[in-house]
């Protein structure tokens, strides 16, 4: 079993909604243990859930909260 504290990103969980947004809904919000995201606005889809360090640069949240979430990665091209 996880810990609520183990950084966990997911999905915002569209089956709420009669017609979901086929475009927003690919955003990835970083999650808190209550499954909400961090930026506070979308209830997440918590059993399907990524590391936040897996997660596409491109298809991070942006909002604040989710924004200062994300673990820093060393720029590719360090390398
Ligand atoms: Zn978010």
């Amino acid at each position: 079993m996880t810990t609520p504290e183990d950084p966990w990103a997911a999905q915002r969980d569209a089956s709420w909604y009669d017609r979901p947004d086929v475009r927003t809904d690919k955003v990835v919000h970083v999650g808190r243990p209550d499954s909400m995201s961090k930026c506070g606005r979308s209830f997440l889809n918590d059993y399907m859930t990524w590391d936040p360090q897996d997660v596409a640069e491109g298809l991070r949240c942006r909002s604040n909260g989710c924004r200062q979430a994300w673990p820093t990665t060393p720029a590719p091209a360090a390398g």
